[in-house]
């Protein structure tokens, strides 16, 4: 008989030996129930089975402190190259709302990964991807996160370095995975297991050609298609102040694949949906300006979007319309996500950090761009958020 037994090794030997005093009359009492001429001889046996559970358990605890505790280990292009070709199955995933550059550089991931031989990679969002991104080659094969992903070696996030940005699909990454970040964000501290964060990229997908570069690999029509619109969308067609000699430089690779760039800017640019053109309009009736005009805000809530027939990427863009006006330094747009949860943007010229300026809201992003999400109602927010920009723009 094994028994399991609880505490000292003192006490469990005493238990041992009581239960080896019994066993005469385990013996007895076994035998009324055995249907044997003779009834077998009892012994008693320690199960460490337990033990060995709670060792297993210390174990894997110390593991997941261990991983936190590691700091993130900041690495060049070559060594993700070589994470990429070690390992046999990926989730590529990017930040919640995604944008030109989260769906593009995603795809573009998967593209490479590809052409590195690799074929198991479940591309997966928080959020469905933009109706403006869907002809990008591989964007129905993005999967939502209502559904866990199949078991994979590495965890790619890209265009964000915070896990909880990254939504739903958190869920799916858990301590123990390794987890490779490759973002142009401005962040302190990075999640994740290594990466590269460069700020000095004005896109991710930038940094996804770089890995391309990096690999030998020629870069074809279709992941130059996706790198084209990750970085058309974070440099707004090489305008931004973020726009580089680099960003020329991948610009004519991505031209010199042959891909048609004219028809993707216009869609990315000069198309309109009609719920987005009707919630400009609400947005410019309710736009007024503070801080002796240098800010310009407005806000839409989400009734605003439901009677406009909208999606969250509608607002898109909306925001700049305040910010281009003469004198203001930036624009805000506030919007409702859900009643409690409300979101900020800011969109500022040169001489104003946003990123810098939304921290103290848990926010971040660039300093010409950047966004923050707060758990509270919209007026709430409103007020807080005004008083401190009137604040630092008087400063
Ligand atoms: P948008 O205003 O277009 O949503 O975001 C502008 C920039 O700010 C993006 O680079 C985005 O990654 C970042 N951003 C937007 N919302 C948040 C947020 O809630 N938290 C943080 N940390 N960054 C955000
Ligand atoms: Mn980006």
């Amino acid at each position: 008989i094994y028994v399991s037994l609880y505490g000292t090794d003192k006490e469990k030997k005493s238990s041992i030996i009581a239960l080896q005093n019994s066993q005469g009359w385990v013996r007895r009492e076994l035998g009324k129930h055995l249907r044997m001429r003779n009834t077998p001889e009892v012994r008693f046996y320690e199960d460490d089975t337990l033990d060995k559970v709670y060792e297993l358990e210390g174990l894997i605890e110390k593991i997941h402190e261990d991983h936190e505790e590691m700091p993130f280990n900041h690495v060049g292009f070559d060594l993700i190259l070589e994470d990429l070709k070690n390992a046999e199955s990926f989730l590529v995933t990017a930040h919640v709302s995604p944008d030109g550059d989260a769906v593009g550089s995603i795809l573009g991931m998967c593209h490479l990964l590809k052409k590195l031989g690799k074929t198991k990679i479940t591309p997966m969002l928080a959020d469905p991807v933009p109706k403006v991104f869907h002809s990008l080659p591989g964007a129905d094969t993005i999967v939502n996160a209502e559904e866990a992903p199949t078991d994979y070696d590495l965890a790619i996030i890209l265009d964000v370095a915070q896990l909880e940005r990254t939504g739903k699909v958190a869920d799916y990454i858990p301590a123990s995975k390794k987890v490779l970040v490759i973002d142009h964000h401005l962040v302190d501290a990075p999640d994740g297991t290594l990466g590269v964060i460069d700020a000095s990229f004005a896109a991710t997908g930038e940094m996804v050609y770089e890995l391309f570069k990096t690999a030998g690999i020629e870069l074809d029509e279709e992941a130059a298609h996706c790198i084209c619109v990750a970085q058309i969308t974070d440099t707004g067609g090489f305008r931004y102040s973020n726009t580089n000699a680099r960003s020329h430089h991948i610009a004519a690779a991505i031209i010199e694949t042959g891909l048609d760039v004219s028809p993707i800017c216009h869609q990315v640019f000069d198309t309109m949906t009609l719920p987005k053109f009707k919630l400009l309009q609400t947005y410019l009736s309710r736009l007024s300006f503070c801080a002796n005009g240098k800010a310009a805000w407005s806000w839409l809530t989400a009734k605003d979007l439901e009677e406009a027939g909208g999606q969250r990427e509608d607002l898109d863009g909306l925001v700049n319309y305040g910010r281009n006006i003469e004198g203001v330094t930036v624009g805000v747009l506030f919007s409702t996500l859900e009643e409690t949860v409300s979101k900020v943007s800011l969109r500022s010229e040169e001489e104003f950090n946003s990123a810098q300026f939304l921290s103290q809201f848990g926010g971040g992003g660039h300093a010409a761009a950047a966004g923050a999400t707060l758990t509270e109602p919209l007026d709430a927010v409103k007020d807080k958020v005004l008083k401190a920009l009137e604040a630092a723009l008087e400063a």
